[in-house]
């Protein structure tokens, strides 16, 4: 199915070749070519709005694109994260019982999934007594009950605090070890992302770059999106600190790079004008 050239990595999980995504008229994904190969950690970044959750939702179907194209790897196997999942706070429910819809599981599926994200002692407590922590470990657990080969994980550790989720990164990355499954994920907590992941894909309406952190922390397009300026690693650390996580969205830096909220249809070139 896939008709991207075979690098000699084997054929990608998935991969988009200039996919573009338009609501009414904004465009709102250009041109996105991107791969996810096995047992790869890909991190995408970018601002609120620049277009992750849909690029996610585009990549995995649910999202028609206007044009170019997704190709997914027969029999792909993906365990998918939506970003806020919105359980009825009130409405009652264990986290078992929540493992087990839509897709019924045993209790004995159910508690080694939870004991393989390390809160094998929530299985009878209401998901609304939960921490946000323990919350974001039975999300992945339910992913998990699918046995992927994809993980996908759209701003897994939003609400999370900073130990928390350099936890829950460390989670990620022995899941991949262990079960050999990739994963793609949205995140727009930057630093902890750059130590987590193998590849970085900064994103804002398209792609500004990607390549392995350290390539994509050093490109002036990361660089100017972030507002970082030509501070170092330290610097980009304290930046990304010097708010608070509990609130869900609508980060409050002191810079504003975001997306302009329609895209001109932007030509040849990577066109943000971050002046
Ligand atoms: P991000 O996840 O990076 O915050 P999104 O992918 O959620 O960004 O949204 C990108 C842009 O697309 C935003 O301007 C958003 O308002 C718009 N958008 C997302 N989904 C829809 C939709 N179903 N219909 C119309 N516009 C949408
Ligand atoms: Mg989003």
């Amino acid at each position: 199915m896939s008709r991207l050239p075979d690098r000699g990595r084997g054929m990608s999980l998935i991969a988009a070749d200039h996919a573009c995504v338009r609501f009414g008229g904004t465009e709102v994904l250009h041109d996105i070519s991107l791969r996810v190969d096995a047992a790869e950690i890909v991190t995408i970044v970018g601002p609120n709005g620049s277009g992750k959750s849909t690029l996610l939702r585009a990549l995995l179907g649910i999202t028609p694109l206007a044009a170019g194209r997704v190709s997914r790897r027969p029999g792909l196997q993906i365990g998918y994260v939506p970003q806020r999942l919105q359980i009825d706070r009130p409405l009652p429910m264990t986290a078992r019982r929540f493992l087990s819809l839509p897709v019924r599981h045993s209790a004995s599926a159910s508690a080694a999934a939870l004991a393989r994200v390390g809160v094998p002692e929530v299985a009878e407590r209401q998901m609304t007594d939960l921490s946000g922590g323990q919350f974001q470990r039975v999300l992945l657990a339910r992913a998990l009950l699918t046995e992927p080969d994809l993980l996908v994980l759209d701003e897994p550790t939003q609400g999370l605090d900073q130990p928390g989720e350099a936890a829950f990164y460390r989670l990620i990355d022995e899941l991949r070890r262990d079960t050999g499954c990739a994963v793609l994920m949205v995140s727009h907590d930057l630093h902890v992302v750059m130590s987590a992941s193998d590849r970085v894909i900064c994103l804002n309406g398209h792609i500004c770059c990607q390549g392995t952190p350290r390539v994509v922390s050093n490109a002036p397009e990361y660089r100017a999106l972030f507002g970082l300026g030509t501070q170092g690693a330290l610097a980009l650390y304290q930046h990304v600190h010097d708010h608070d996580h509990t609130h869900d969205h609508g980060h409050d830096h002191s810079h504003d790079h975001g997306p302009a909220p329609d895209h001109p249809k932007s030509d040849a070139h990577h066109g943000h004008d971050h002046a």
